[in-house]
């Protein structure tokens, strides 16, 4: 673009909310193939609430090699892992935290406290050695998360974000969060079907979660890539790019700063963090995924005018 084109563009953009950075994007984000949205703040809210806290019966070996279950009760569960929490700044570990504090709950002090990115967190607690997060944790450590299985995949199926809470090597209970989808997702997704776009969404969280969202904003499931690690999430761009597709790629997070740079065009949401907004090409300013739309025709619009 011309810096005259580059200047009428970016004045009708910042009074709509939409920012290009620098002369050639403007002309960049209408050569787009596919849209990839990151799910966890950007196709949702990203206010995650806790709905489900359930217990899992463990089992204890008895004197004489016999198996009995011990119950434990959702106070109990619910304070373990929102003492194993209290130091993250996940906004899961804030929501089982949050959630706690208004059950009354007391937490427990902590002596060591890990984060795993893209897994959760472990923490040693007064209650014992502490583990809340993904399977792939679980894995990890070794601990058979198997009987937990059954209220995961019910959990999962609704859409919320089911995580495992292990104590001393066994899982005692699952505790669930759930986000809001955005309002214009859905509409923004089919209206971006019907000019020809492929759309796509990546996440960190499990399949059948990702799947039931995907669902929710009508995102064909051979589009979602989900447990995707933080440090994958550029490869991901990468693969969809591979065959020449141009991608654009919308993202909130520090995690999506990778993928945001790798995309043909980066497209940070307002709400989200400076290094998303730093590593953007273009930043929507009132987090609306119908922005982007928004975008595209000003960046169709602008160009087709000066030409
Ligand atoms: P996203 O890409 O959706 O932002 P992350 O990569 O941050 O997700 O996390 C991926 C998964 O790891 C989560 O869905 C959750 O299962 C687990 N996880 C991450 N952080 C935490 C935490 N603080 N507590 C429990 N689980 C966590
Ligand atoms: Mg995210």
């Amino acid at each position: 673009a011309t810096p005259a084109a580059t200047m009428v563009g970016s004045t009708i953009s910042a009074k709509n909310g939409v920012l290009f950075k620098g002369g050639d994007v403007l002309e960049r984000v209408r050569e787009t193939d596919a849209v990839v949205f990151d799910k966890t703040g950007t196709l949702t809210e990203g206010e995650m609430q806790l709905t489900d806290v359930e217990p899992v019966e463990r089992n204890v070996r008895a004197d004489g090699g016999a198996v009995a279950a011990q119950a434990v009760d959702e106070s109990f569960v619910l304070a373990v892992a929102a003492s194993a929490e209290s130091g993250s700044e996940h906004p899961l570990g804030e929501a089982i935290v949050r959630g706690a504090d208004e059950h009354g709950i007391d937490l427990a002090t902590v002596e060591t406290f890990e984060n795993v990115p893209g897994k959760g967190v472990e923490a040693t607690t007064e209650h014992g050695d502490v583990l809340v997060g993904n399977r792939a944790l679980l894995d990890d450590r070794r601990i058979d998360s198997t009987p937990a299985t059954e209220t995961m995949e019910r959990l999962e199926g609704e859409g919320k974000t089911a995580m495992l809470v292990a104590l001393d090597g066994d899982v005692i209970g699952v505790v669930a969060t759930a986000d809001t989808v955005r309002e214009s997702a859905k509409a923004t997704v089919s209206a971006l079907h019907d000019r020809g776009y492929e759309v796509y969404m990546l996440t960190g969280d499990n399949d059948r979660t990702a799947s039931a969202v995907a669902a929710e904003v009508g995102i064909p499931t051979e589009r979602v890539r989900s447990e995707v690690l933080p440090d994958e999430k550029a490869d991901v761009i990468e693969s969809i790019q591979a065959d020449g597709t141009r991608a654009m790629m919308v993202g909130d997070g520090v995690n999506d700063a990778p993928a945001l740079t790798t995309a043909h065009i980066g497209v940070a949401i307002g709400s989200g963090t400076d290094v998303a907004m730093e590593a953007a090409d273009v930043t929507l300013m009132r987090s609306d995924p119908a922005d982007v739309l928004k975008a595209i025709r000003i960046s169709e619009a602008t160009l087709s005018k000066i030409r």
